[in-house]
């Protein structure tokens, strides 16, 4: 459903605000996994106001809220997801300014436009975060990072709104991060500010270029049903832990570990969303059986 767009259902909860909502939305269109069910309510708000209105109706009336970004770390269930589900695609919630040396950008931003944006104005300390995809929102809910480093280490402060539709901004000790986490997991991310360093383009041209040479041959190609299952343990990578465990060669149904970078699941076709839940499942079994290792997810199941 485009931003702004007039087809509201009629009969849902959200009728009386003015914002177009769609009722039993597929949300695997919004997955790079392309498979799932549906959401209950969904809707691309065109402001933060409207966005406010969402979430104010959805705390009064116990609906659960959550936004999409890019979808490249969620797997949703057969089932789908029974409350709202928002996506910040709209112009309010993508913008990207720079400010030396910080740049603002909107949750629903895409991380590389704001890498590229950085990288354009000599702004170091986001280009090793190329080739990661989704959302700044999504980036800095989870803490997405790579060998170079994670994003939180360049995040001052992130504007958040609560349940209730109020808004705050996040600084300081009000904010953590760890690896691929954050304490921004119960909040809805607005906007986030990078502060970074000055460097010459050129040369960060340059890094940039390598780490994605880097990232793209790592990733699969040929498909984007794709998601990566783990998060690295401290000191070691779950790709070598689940090749160590013979599980390059594991599937269930249609989803099949892809075999030259292990820690990614690749959706076939016809594949069952509880087909990935299975595979994932099993290469977590076999590591612990094998090695003594509990990998611990990073695909998140809705
Ligand atoms: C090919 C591939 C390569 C990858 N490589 C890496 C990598 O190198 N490093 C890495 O860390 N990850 C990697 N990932 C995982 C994924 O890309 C990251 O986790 C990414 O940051 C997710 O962003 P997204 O916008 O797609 O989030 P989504 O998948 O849409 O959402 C993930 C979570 O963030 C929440 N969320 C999203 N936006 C907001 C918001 N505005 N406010 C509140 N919550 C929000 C969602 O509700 C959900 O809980 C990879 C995935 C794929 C498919």
């Amino acid at each position: 459903m485009a931003a702004g767009s007039e087809s509201a259902s009629s009969g849902t909860p959200f009728d009386d605000l003015g914002i177009a909502v769609a009722s039993r939305e597929p949300l695997a269109p919004h997955t790079w996994l392309g498979i799932g069910g549906a959401a209950g309510y969904f809707c691309e708000p065109v402001d933060v106001d409207a966005l406010a209105r969402i979430a104010r109706r959805c705390h009064e009336r116990g609906i659960s809220l959550r936004v999409v970004g890019g979808g490249s770390n969620i797997l949703v269930s057969s089932a789908g997801y029974p409350g709202m589900v928002v996506r910040l695609s709209a112009p309010a919630f993508c913008t990207i300014a720079v400010e030396k040396p910080a740049i603002t950008a909107g949750a629903g931003a895409k991380l590389v436009h704001v890498v590229s944006a950085a990288v354009q104005a000599g702004l170091a300390g986001l280009e090793m975060l190329v080739g990661i995809p989704g959302t700044v929102g999504g980036a800095v809910v989870g803490n997405a990072g790579s060998r170079g480093g994670d994003v939180g280490a360049r995040v001052s402060a992130v504007t958040v709104m609560l349940a209730d539709g109020t808004i705050e901004i996040r600084q300081g000790s009000a904010l953590a991060f760890q690896s691929r986490w954050s304490n921004l997991d119960d909040v809805l991310v607005i906007a986030c500010r990078f502060e970074l360093d000055e460097e010459s383009p050129d040369l960060l041209t340059k890094r940039m270029q390598k780490q994605w040479i880097v990232e793209r041959s790592e990733q699969p190609s040929g498909t984007r049903a794709v998601a990566m299952m783990f998060k690295d343990p401290l000191g070691t990578t779950a790709e070598s832990l689940i090749e160590q465990a013979g599980g390059r060669d594991m599937r269930v149904g249609a989803a099949s570990v892809y075999g030259p970078h292990a820690n990614y699941v690749v959706a076939g076709a016809g594949c069952l969303s509880d087909d990935v839940r299975g595979l994932v499942e099993r290469v977590r079994s076999a590591v612990r059986d094998k090695l003594g290792v509990e990998l611990t997810p990073l695909i998140e199941v809705w």
